[in-house]
């Protein structure tokens, strides 16, 4: 892969000092991520549910939906809109989690932060990488993680928990997912 650079375009901000506006986007977050541009679609539940992807997924699998999908070749990739805001929340408008300690941190927002990171990744693979390889795609996203996430401002502990639960996620997660990362 090229290298990247994963410079944060603003500074972070003083413990003591006001919060400024949040100038990270999501699409900005994915770019990071993905090392190109990234964009990311975030439709509301119903939307979700009936784009025919999802709807697709689910007719053969029980009903449920994917927590995400990925179209690389157009570099984008689409999540509900409640898990980009969960995103939102936990990485740009609050990366140093001060309204959320530790204690507070919620798993289904981990779970949302790396489905992010996955789905990105996918984008960044395309066209050149195991790009529709789930296994590669989740160790790719694990791997990123710890650079990316100090480069948006998390603060180390806060960013080992996200980095753990990821961890654990991938670990739980079936086949063609599921494999340690070398
Ligand atoms: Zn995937």
């Amino acid at each position: 892969m090229i290298p990247v650079d994963f410079t944060v375009t603003a500074p972070v901000a003083p413990v003591m000092a006001a919060a400024p506006a949040p100038t990270l986007t999501l699409d900005a977050l994915a770019t990071r991520i993905a090392g190109k541009p990234a964009h990311v679609v975030c439709k509301t539940a119903d939307r979700y549910r009936q784009d025919p992807v999802v709807a697709g997924f689910a007719a053969t699998h029980n009903g449920n939906m994917p927590l995400g999908y990925e179209d690389p070749p157009n570099g984008l990739f689409v999540m509900p809109s409640g898990e980009c805001d969960a995103v939102t929340t936990e990485l740009i408008a609050d990366p140093r989690g001060t309204s959320f300690p530790a204690s507070a941190e919620i798993g289904s927002d981990a779970v949302a932060v790396f489905v992010f990171f996955h789905e990105a990744s996918h984008v960044a693979e395309y066209p050149d990488g195991p790009w529709a390889d789930e296994h590669a795609t989740d160790c790719r996203a694990l791997s990123v993680m710890p650079r990316v996430l100090a480069a948006v401002g998390v603060p180390a502990a806060r960013a080992s928990w996200f980095e753990r639960s990821a961890a654990a996620i991938h670990a739980a997660t079936p086949p063609p997912y599921a494999g340690a990362c070398s």
